[in-house]
């Protein structure tokens, strides 16, 4: 191969891992490239014996039923808010992220063919009636009384979701329905205050807290439920199902008459994989790969703390190749090269390895995206290197000197809120460049304690949210040694320890 050949294929692989769970408009650039009865609804929201509300965590209930003619979900909700608080609340506020599709502030490439919303009525607050006050994607509910550390609350609310046609992630095709961030989801509260920061189509904008659900859809004939709870695939649902599950961080569907599944298992868990017609060839080489997966993420880095995870394949709406979400990942069948079209496997192993960073240990992704996606971009790079004999070690030495060249022209770093990038550079700098730092890591202090460290980090910080100091003092405590100085330079760089970091 020469080294024009060389270049190509660094540049074709940069290119190609310019965002897995957002692909991005540079892949098109580098053209190689890679119904609803809602009077039907109980006036009472009545489904059966629920997990007693707990005391550190929100509990939902959701009643959803699908219309699959006027693409619409009718709601009624109920989220029981955690009584372990040290602050009074006043108010509260919830993310109505489906309204980003109501009326399209971002690109024009991207925009929805039809728009999308979630409206919300009546509110209540223990039975009380209570104000509310929308802006776009962040509803406040005014409590009627204020909150005292200690106490608890039932909030319940109606609410009518209708799914855009060709939305990001939230989308409605055929005779499928993707639901992703489908129901008002509570917000964040922590030491920076609510998180009602807005919508972007750049990364991934979402920010939630660990929760008990319990969901009950009622769907057309035909259809069968895949969601974030652990599914019986052998059942399908029959007009009504309902779906238990706790310490999740988010509840994703899919509502879909067009999918076969193909089920396995890595150890205690079951790996199932649904595809529609066209993709079998693909749907057996990635199932294996999930279950592989799976396997290999769970002995590096810890349990997979859930019984199930689904492979869900297929495009969910504009730009995206693969989505992550507790219990169910997205991905693409197959993506083009060069060398013709290949299965995704790196997008399904990469979506798979979120399971381990978002999924249990979660992060602020609108603040600290890098946290997630760059462990989960060497997650994935581990496993193509260790399993599929893929050779990255060019790739990253130039992404490396890239994200150099984009520092010293634009001052961003790795470490910044997502409204500091431009498409065209969050991937390099927020899933590539840390990987990179991850793969230099192992060659100062042995892929041993660089796994340690990945290992220590997921059992601290399983089911809570973790931020990149801590990260760094977990690498710190487990290396031995203070890598302060070699994080300066790699993720906020910080050129003075260029040297001693090596
Ligand atoms: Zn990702």
């Amino acid at each position: 191969m020469n080294g024009w050949m060389k270049r190509a294929l660094v540049e074709l692989r940069f290119w190609a891992c310019l965002g897995f769970c957002l692909v991005l408009a540079a892949i098109a650039l580098m053209g190689q490239l890679d119904r609803l009865r809602a009077s039907e609804v109980p006036a009472r929201l009545s489904m059966g014996k629920a997990s007693s509300p707990t005391a550190s965590r929100p509990v939902y209930r959701i009643r959803a039923d699908y219309d699959d003619k006027a693409r619409t979900v009718a709601g009624r909700m109920e989220v029981t808010l955690p009584k372990n608080r040290s602050e009074t609340w006043e108010e509260v506020y919830f993310r109505l992220y489906p309204n980003a599709f109501r009326r399209w502030q971002w690109e024009e490439h991207s925009k929805p063919k039809e728009p999308g919303y979630l409206d919300v009525t009546e509110v209540k607050v223990n039975g009380r009636k209570a104000a509310t006050h929308i802006d776009g994607t962040v509803m406040r509910v005014n409590l009627p009384k204020p909150l005292q550390p200690g106490q608890s609350a039932r909030i319940e609310m109606k609410y009518r979701l209708k799914l855009p046609r060709g939305g990001s992630r939230l989308n409605a095709f055929g005779r499928t329905a993707f639901l992703a961030q489908w129901y008002p989801m509570l917000a964040v509260k922590d030491e920076d205050g609510w998180h009602t920061e807005p919508y972007t189509t750049v990364g991934d904008p979402f920010y939630s807290q660990m929760s008990d659900f319990e969901v009950t859809f009622r769907v057309p004939e035909g259809y069968r439920v895949i969601t974030s709870a652990d599914d019986d695939p052998t059942k399908p649902a029959k007009g009504t199902v309902t779906l238990r599950q706790e310490n999740m961080r988010d509840f994703a569907a899919v509502i879909t008459k067009d999918y076969e599944v193909i089920q396995g298992a890595a150890g205690d868990v079951e790996v199932n994989l649904w595809y529609q017609k066209g993709m079998e060839k693909e749907a057996k080489k990635l199932h294996r790969a999930a279950v592989s997966g799976m396997r290999f993420f769970g002995s590096l880095f810890g349990p997979y703390p859930y019984r199930e995870v689904d492979v869900v394949l297929g495009e969910t709406g504009y730009g995206i190749a693969g989505m992550e979400y507790p219990g169910l990942v997205t991905s693409i069948p197959k993506y083009p090269t060069r060398k013709g079209e290949r299965p995704a496997v790196n997008v399904v192993v990469h979506e798979l390895a979120h399971q381990w960073w978002y999924g249990v240990v979660g992060n602020n992704q609108v603040k600290e995206p890098w946290l997630d996606e760059g462990l989960t971009t060497f997650s994935e790079m581990l496993y193509m290197h260790d399993k599929m004999g893929e050779d990255q070690r060019e790739f990253l030495a130039r992404a490396a000197e890239v994200s150099d060249e984009i520092h010293k022209r634009q001052g961003v770093t790795s470490v910044e809120p997502l409204y500091r990038y431009s498409d065209s550079i969050y991937g390099l700098m927020v899933y590539t460049r840390p990987a990179a730092m991850l793969w230099r890591l192992m060659d100062e202090i042995g892929k041993e304690k660089v796994l340690e460290i990945l290992r220590t980090y997921y059992d601290r910080y399983k089911f809570q949210v973790a931020t990149t100091r801590d990260f760094i003092r977990v690498a710190n405590e487990v290396a031995g040694r203070d890598l302060t100085p070699f994080f300066d330079r790699w993720l906020f760089f910080k050129e003075k320890d260029i040297r001693k970091a090596g």
